[in-house]
């Protein structure tokens, strides 16, 4: 018979805010154990097509958990302006759009770091360099045993503890288990936590391409009825593209040709024409240097993120629109508080306890469903094509850029 181990917490998912959430726990006296079903991820060769951009409030968490130091810095481009154009204009005057008669009208709204006063507005890096450098962090971490790969096979919450039952027929018992698992969390099932998910009928679709002109540190984003581009500046003359496109899935609209044409179907060149022109020309000519990918995209908001002897984290606990890029930093929050609250819960506590998880919950609400309500209010508010709400919406983005609390306020969160 194989004995029992006993944890203080289980977290279960070593993704980036499982994995984050370990490295923060280092110093809590806490035993902790991290059940991941994939094998360490590979060294990375070329660029990675999904990048994300950190917040700075990130940054601090993956520095004070020593895994910041651990990345090439070579390879992280910092943000150091934001550019946003709504669906009436282009970016200047001489753009392919100005050319074909349509309203040039830049409704933009721009903000930089120097105006905000600090250093920059995100940081660009690549997903499997984060992941390798949270891997290569854990691996030296005194109070935590790595199980992976496992697979999971059953989970139990009791009372006191709960217990899970690994594949191998292995058991851990924990007085806290973390839901770390993902947007499809198996854990999330098990708790029986569940809401329908909003199918915000779009994919992501990302893609690096090197530019002809400099991004001089701009990260741009256009709203189109039917999606939104954003083109995140990456080391030398490089972009990461994150294109959310509409339902018929990865399928644009082509102005000129009035028919819609997969964008995952087209040859590399006739993407990088595609994708110059959405954007304006405004980088010049563009060519690829990964092959695109694309990810469906929906929103889940779930009743509770805590049940007992239960946190659930990241994808696991939310799902949000990219159109901010705030997926990914919004479970580095959830990460940061609950390590927070188990840091400061004083040793005799029990780390599972029901009043710890209720303040974990409480703490993280607001800025999920404020995430949420933005990013699905964006999203439908440009999906629209009622002649009047293209006009308001467009005059909104320009009055947002003008009036400077209401800009200082959103983009303060931004950078958390
Ligand atoms: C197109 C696109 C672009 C995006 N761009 C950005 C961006 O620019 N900025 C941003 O902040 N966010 C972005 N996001 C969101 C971001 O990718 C996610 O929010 C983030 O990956 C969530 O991390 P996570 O650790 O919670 O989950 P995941 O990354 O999904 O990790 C879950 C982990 O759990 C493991 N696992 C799953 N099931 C089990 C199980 N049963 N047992 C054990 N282990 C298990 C998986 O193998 C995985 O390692 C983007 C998303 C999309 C789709």
């Amino acid at each position: 018979m194989i004995a029992c181990m006993n944890f203080d917490v289980v977290i279960i998912g070593g993704g980036l805010v499982g994995a984050s959430l370990a490295a923060a726990l280092r110093d809590s006296g806490l035993s902790l154990a991290l059940v991941e079903s994939q094998a360490t991820p590979e060294p990375a060769t070329g660029w990675d097509s999904r990048i994300y951009a950190i917040s700075p409030g990130s940054r601090g968490f993956l520095e004070r958990s020593g895994v910041w130091p651990l990345l090439d810095a070579s390879r992280i481009a910092p943000v150091e302006a934001m550019r946003v154009f709504g669906d009436s204009g282009g970016v200047n005057s001489t753009s392919a759009l100005a050319d074909s008669g349509l309203p040039t009208f830049s409704a933009e709204l721009e903000f930089s770091a120097y105006q905000m006063g600090v250093a920059e507005l995100a940081c660009i890096l690549e997903n499997r360099a984060l992941q390798r450098a949270l891997w290569q962090r854990l691996a030296q971490q005194e109070n935590l045993t790595l199980l992976h790969p496992a697979s999971c096979a059953a989970l139990r919450f009791a009372g006191e503890a709960a217990e899970l039952t690994l594949q191998d027929g292995r058991t851990l018992s924990a007085k806290l288990v973390v839901g770390a698992d993902g947007r499809d969390s198996w854990v999330r099932e098990q708790a029986g936590i569940s809401a329908a998910p909003v199918d915000y009928q779009q994919h992501g679709v990302v893609a690096n391409f090197s530019c002809e002109l400099p991004h001089r540190g701009i990260a741009y984003q256009w709203f189109q009825p039917d999606g939104i581009l954003a083109l995140l500046p990456l080391p030398g003359d490089q972009v990461s593209m994150v294109w959310s496109v509409g339902a018929r899935e990865t399928f644009v609209p082509v102005p000129e040709q009035k028919f819609h044409v997969p964008l995952l179907a087209l040859s590399h060149d006739e993407l990088c024409t595609q994708v110059a022109a959405a954007s304006q020309h405004t980088l010049g000519k563009l060519k690829i240097i990964t092959a695109p990918a694309a990810f469906p995209l929906r929103m889940l908001t779930l009743p509770h993120i805590v049940g007992p002897r239960l946190a659930l984290v990241g994808d696991a606990a939310h799902n949000i629109h990219p159109l901010a890029g705030q997926g990914v930093n919004t479970g580095f929050r959830d990460a940061r508080q609950l390590a927070q609250l188990l840091l400061e819960r004083g040793t005799q506590n029990d780390c599972g306890d029901a009043h710890l998880l209720r303040s974990y919950e409480r703490k993280r609400k607001e800025d999920i469903y404020t995430m949420q309500a933005t990013t699905y209010g964006l999203k439908h508010l440009f999906n629209n094509d009622v002649p009047l709400l293209r006009t308001m919406r467009n005059l909104g983005l320009s009055a947002t850029n003008r009036i400077t609390p209401l800009k200082k306020m959103l983009m303060q969160h931004a950078l958390n």
